[in-house]
């Protein structure tokens, strides 16, 4: 069924064939918070085929400001964000493929999703997967798109192997001063911004059109906006995208892995196994800890004063109340184990 899509096939620069190209294109987008659902959304009404979604939260009331895919029923049920907005998306599209991991974006699972994928959409909020999004890129020669906001302020430049510099050449000119949303906050519009610019590049990039190249940003409380040609920062002895990558951030430690959420009063504990819990058994052992255990078929969710845990079946917990690593491990091998 074209109709749909009449619309955007009558613009030149995409016609019919633009849209055949895209029905067959794949994007995975990294991440399904605002930047990711937003992109997602317009993506899917677009028509692109097929779309792998990854992302290792599950939806709050606090999301439901700006992450336009999810409902205050997504919140109450605490689902995982990419299985609702898989749910959502295919509500808005059936007709296109929606493959949707509740995970984290990692060295170990990374390569197995960038299977056949054309392009890869950032909508992270931390630059370690940024730069793990770069290096997968510089190595398998799959474009991608970064894209960020903070406050009223946002950016987004196009990242193509052997074309453009890569993020690694980029870090010095793109600021990261340890701003999340989550500690100045962020408003929806600055979201819609750099999401529009991200997936007009994504189109134009599928459809065979040349794409922009240079580094957009801009306030848009304030109304500025820049354009600035970032080519000459392309360094030779880049260790992701130079002569001789080593590609240094697809080397994963071993071990429990932790990291602090997005500024949150939150860290994450990623076990160094690959199994697969079974939360019922997990619950089952923790009822007579803990008071208020609720889950639902991808997580188990609980109190023990001061904090809340929420487990993930493949082990994953995120502990809230806490910015301390050490303070998280010790709840974590106490409760859930090594
Ligand atoms: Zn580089």
């Amino acid at each position: 069924m074209m109709e749909r899509y009449s619309r955007q096939i009558l613009f030149a620069p995409i016609g019919e064939k633009g849209q055949e190209k895209l029905l067959k294109s794949h994007v995975l987008i990294v991440g399904a918070g605002a930047l990711g659902c937003a992109s997602a959304e317009m993506l899917t009404r677009a028509g692109v085929g097929k779309l792998t979604i990854i992302d290792r939260d599950y939806v709050d009331y606090s999301n439901l400001g700006r992450q336009q895919l999810y409902t205050e029923e997504d919140a109450k049920q605490s689902l995982p964000k990419a299985i609702a907005a898989k749910k959502h998306l295919q509500e808005i599209n059936k007709e296109i493929t929606i493959r949707a991991v509740v995970g984290d974006f990692t060295p170990s699972n990374a390569e197995g999703l960038l299977e056949r994928v054309d392009l890869i959409l950032d909508g992270t909020d931390n630059f370690e997967t940024r730069f793990l999004i770069n290096d997968l890129s510089m190595k398998k020669n799959i474009p991608w798109i970064y894209g960020a906001c903070v406050k009223s302020y946002g950016m987004s430049v196009s990242i193509i192997p052997k074309e453009t510099p890569c993020l690694t050449c980029l870090m010095k000119a793109i600021p990261h001063d340890g701003m999340t949303c989550d500690t100045v906050g962020v408003i929806a519009p600055v979201v819609q911004m750099v999401a529009s610019y991200q997936v007009t590049e994504t189109i134009k990039y599928l459809v065979g059109q040349p794409v922009s190249k240079e580094l957009v940003s801009f306030d848009v409380w304030n109304r500025q906006h820049s354009i600035v040609d970032m080519a000459k920062l392309k360094k030779e002895d880049c260790p992701s995208c130079g002569q001789n990558a080593t590609y240094p951030y697809l080397t994963e430690e071993r071990g429990m892995k932790t990291a602090v959420l997005c500024g949150r009063n939150t860290v994450q504990i990623r076990p160094n196994t690959t199994e697969a819990l079974s939360l019922k058994e997990v619950a089952q052992k923790l009822k007579p800890l803990v008071s208020d255990i609720v889950g639902n078929d991808f997580l188990i969710s609980f109190s023990i004063n001061p904090y809340r845990i929420v487990l993930f079946q493949d082990g994953r917990a995120l502990i809230h109340g806490t910015k301390d690593i050490n303070e998280a491990k010790g709840i974590y091998q106490k409760y859930i184990g090594a």
